[in-house]
């Protein structure tokens, strides 16, 4: 069994304000000390990066991003590029969430380009992928995994693979409660890593495939304890300090 170090990520999304923020860090810094098995990351909105970083930088926890720009820099109102987010000892970036691909129309080659923006100044994309209700409902669920992943392994190469983590979030368990039964969740997490394995044998059993869609702490034993499932990305858990630490504890 390869040695991969399980990864909580937690997506805040457009909640909370600067204190709520500054408490809910407090909270999992607290309850995470000195007892945590897997890597812990928080993604708070981009105006809170730098308080947030602050209050992380005495700890084993890592500062991630929700977004990023695929380019540079220049006249590009509202963007904020990869060399920002390093700035402020950002480790992670989430590309290609769901809510950026359907709500902001971000397309496939998109994605990929965040993905390698991210990459070129040393932060780790978080790559989202998922399919939507009537995509399950259709049995067209790998067809478009495999569409999301091609684009980005055709323009960045599958080497680019062996510093990113993949988060598989099925569209229709995101904020909806129903989650992916463990078992529909492996399924196309070993979906994934085959898809991967077709390039290269090694970066597929390295690489970190995270399941997200409303992940809870009384469902994330059951799915981490899948043979290719290596820890979540949680959004609306991740907003109660309680809940968000539950889940970190349910990985052994
Ligand atoms: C997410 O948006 O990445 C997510 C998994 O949200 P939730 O846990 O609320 O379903």
């Amino acid at each position: 069994m390869p040695d991969r170090q399980y990864l909580v990520a937690a997506n805040w999304k457009m909640n909370g304000s600067l204190e709520s923020a500054k408490s809910l860090v407090i909270g999992i810094k607290q309850g995470l000390a000195g007892n945590n098995n897997a890597e812990v990351a928080i993604c708070p909105p981009f105006i809170y990066l730098p308080e947030i970083s602050g209050f992380l930088s005495d700890t084993s926890i890592s500062l991630g991003a929700q977004n990023v720009s695929h380019l540079e820099n220049g006249a590009y109102t509202g963007e904020i590029s990869s060399v920002m987010l390093t700035d402020f000892a950002c480790r992670y970036v989430i590309v290609g969430h769901s809510e950026r691909r359907n709500l902001y129309h971000e397309s496939d080659s998109r994605v990929a380009e965040k993905f390698i923006a991210a990459q070129a100044q040393g932060l780790i994309p978080i790559l989202c992928v998922g399919e939507l209700l009537e995509e399950r409902e259709t049995n067209t669920t790998e067809d478009v995994i495999a569409r999301q992943l091609d684009v980005v392994i055709d323009k960045a190469g599958i080497s680019a693979f062996a510093n990113a983590v993949i988060a598989y979030e099925p569209v229709w368990a995101i904020g909806t409660g129903k989650t992916a039964t463990p078992e529909q969740a492996q399924e196309v997490h070993e979906f994934i890593r085959l898809r991967l394995a077709r390039h290269d044998n090694e970066i597929a059993n390295g690489i970190r495939i995270l399941y997200g869609g409303s992940v809870k702490a009384d469902n994330a034993e059951q799915l981490f304890k899948m043979a290719d499932i290596d820890g979540g990305l949680i959004g609306g858990a991740s907003l109660i300090a309680d809940d968000f630490l539950t889940i970190c504890r349910a990985v052994r």
